[in-house]
């Protein structure tokens, strides 16, 4: 060989004796094959065959089946974000004249993109009290093809029966979703409780560290996962080997994780419904919480996120104690090593639960819980301070 191509080819190396704790960044967009032959039939490698880098490489089929087994599944396919794996959901399943059944407490743009995406597409949806329960039996009618859960919902934290939803449409033959962000498969498995999708926001807890976004899918039914990865296929929807090898490393450290964040939430929850008065606090493992009793029953445990209400005589005071948090940070997304604060501001399509004015959302990270408090303790401060909140003594 000639300088330039030895410049390009690859000289082999030995691996023997190479056994490393990593799992290898495999990059790709080419995937090369033996024979003319092999490459004539690449399309029959099947589900887990390696065919061109988009279609996954085995850092993303590392990822994958750690993911799988995590959610009791048979597989799970990676997209680009958390919402793109609730919409390859929506995109595998949905026909025009079909319809999806959507909580009032989902992530925000569920609704927008049925509203403004596949609505004009001929596809409909409901949006259902996330309280329904066994009720959603008369929501559902010849068209709905699927029902879509998030529990707890974002920011309002209602916990969903999923179990009774679950009976609901298995008697009816619809498809079930749940979107697992908060919870991970550590503290519940939707695919256990005999749903077809768990998917998760890897952006969140697996990813870890606020710098990757990346979405998965669990499914236990290889014609669904089939669905999904044809939907992805025409699309040209994939994710990068880097992005993988991130989350991988992330999902090393989510346990611990997961579990200090939670224990220091609660804590700073149990506190604050000690100071003002406890329907403000919005953290599913507190008795009285919506769907409260559920969580007991289904979860293992309750992760780092939490919302606390903010009474309209605190609302003028709270930007300039937002924005004077000294560890503390202001921002949306969540499930990172730093903590964060994000007002937010819901709205209802349907009676359920509503909450006039801000919430603000607490994700707990990895500083020190004393340095949190004493950034939450003014807030605190500012809505105990008002007669008409201040718990009786
Ligand atoms: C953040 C989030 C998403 C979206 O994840 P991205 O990766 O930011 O698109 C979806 N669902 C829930 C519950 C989330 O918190």
């Amino acid at each position: 060989m000639r300088d330039k191509t030895l410049c390009v080819k690859r000289p082999e190396v030995s691996h023997e004796g190479f056994a490393s704790l990593a799992t290898p960044t495999y990059r790709a967009s080419t995937i090369v094959f033996d024979s003319a032959e092999a490459y004539a039939n690449r399309s029959k490698r099947g589900p887990d065959g390696y065919t061109y880098g988009l279609h996954g490489t085995p850092t993303s089929r590392t990822l994958e089946a750690s993911i799988t087994a995590l959610e009791q599944g048979l597989r799970t396919v990676l997209v680009p974000s958390g919402q793109a794996a609730i919409t390859v959901v929506f995109l595998s399943v949905l026909m025009p004249g079909d319809t999806v059944l959507i909580p009032d407490s989902a992530y925000p743009p569920v609704a927008a993109f049925c509203e403004n995406y596949l609505k004009p597409r001929g596809i409909s949806h409901r949006i259902y009290d996330p309280m329904i329960g066994a009720g959603i039996d008369s929501l559902i009618d010849d068209t709905v093809k699927l029902i879509w859960t998030e529990s707890p919902g974002s920011t309002t934290m209602e916990i969903q029966d999923i179990p009774a939803i679950v009976a609901v449409a298995k008697s009816r033959g619809v498809l079930t979703g749940c979107d697992n962000t908060w919870a991970t498969p550590l503290y519940f498995k939707p695919l256990a409780h005999d749903m077809d999708f768990s998917s998760m926001a890897l952006t969140k807890y697996v990813g870890g560290h606020s710098d990757l976004l990346m979405g998965s899918v669990a499914v236990k039914d290889m014609t669904l996962h089939k669905k999904l990865k044809d939907t992805m296929r025409m699309i040209g929807m994939g994710v990068s080997p880097d992005d993988c090898a991130l989350a991988l490393r992330g999902l090393e450290t989510m346990g611990v994780r997961l579990a200090h964040s939670g224990r220091v939430a609660l804590n700073f929850a149990r506190k604050i419904a000690d100071r003002v008065a406890p329907e403000l606090v919005l953290h599913p493992a507190l008795p009285g919480a919506a769907g409260h009793a559920f969580f007991q029953r289904d979860f293992a445990g309750a992760s780092g996120v939490f919302s606390l209400v903010i009474p309209s005589h605190a609302e003028a005071a709270l930007p300039d104690l937002l924005t004077g948090a000294q560890t503390f940070s202001i921002g949306a997304s969540w499930g990172g090593t730093h903590s964060l604060l994000a007002p937010m501001t819901i709205t209802r399509a349907t009676d359920a639960h509503a909450h006039p004015g801000t919430i603000l959302r607490i994700n707990v990270g990895l500083e020190d819980e004393d340095d949190l408090w004493a950034d939450l303790e003014p807030i605190i401060e500012a809505i105990a301070t008002a007669p008409a909140v201040k718990k009786a003594v």
